[in-house]
């Protein structure tokens, strides 16, 4: 596996924001490494550069299946990890709303197709995600799902 070296990066920790460098090496981070650890390491200069954890946006919508038309898992993903999200909750507004562990599999099937990055769906609240009418099957969904919304209409 090769290695990196982010030279001169502002490290965000959660004790606050470090200039240092940064060794990547067999899936590992190292703040602290000697000159031999990154001895035939790919080494990229980061003046200037925020070097963070990858990104969490609790609200997407990925619209597969039924409005792919509009967005897909794949483009969704792509998107996202593009601009440093390693993870997403997909809402649930879709054709057929994931309301039943049926339709959810429907979702969850693309998912692992599709995502390059996490994807934790939410459940709707509702059968036809209305806000109205018969609740989905939350017992049964909810160790599949991140959470339950109807998406502003709960
Ligand atoms: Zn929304």
């Amino acid at each position: 596996m090769n290695k990196i070296v982010l030279r001169n990066g502002f490290v965000y920790k959660k004790e606050g924001i470090v200039k240092a460098d940064l060794l990547i090496s067999e899936g590992k981070l190292f703040l602290q490494f000697s000159k031999m650890d990154e001895e035939g390491a790919i080494v990229y200069n980061m003046d200037g550069k925020l070097i963070v954890p990858g990104f969490v946006d609790v609200h997407v919508h990925l619209r597969e299946p039924g409005f792919s038309y509009k967005e897909t898992i794949k483009s969704g993903t792509r998107a996202a990890a593009h601009g440093g999200y390693t993870a997403v909750c997909a809402m649930p507004n879709l054709n057929p709303p994931p309301s039943t562990i049926e339709n959810l599999t429907l979702e969850m099937d693309k998912i692992h197709e599709d995502a390059c990055i996490a994807v934790y769906p939410y459940g709707s609240l509702t059968k036809n995600q209305s806000g109205r009418g018969e609740l989905s099957d939350i017992a049964e969904l909810a160790p599949y799902v991140i959470g339950f919304t109807d998406d502003g209409k709960g």
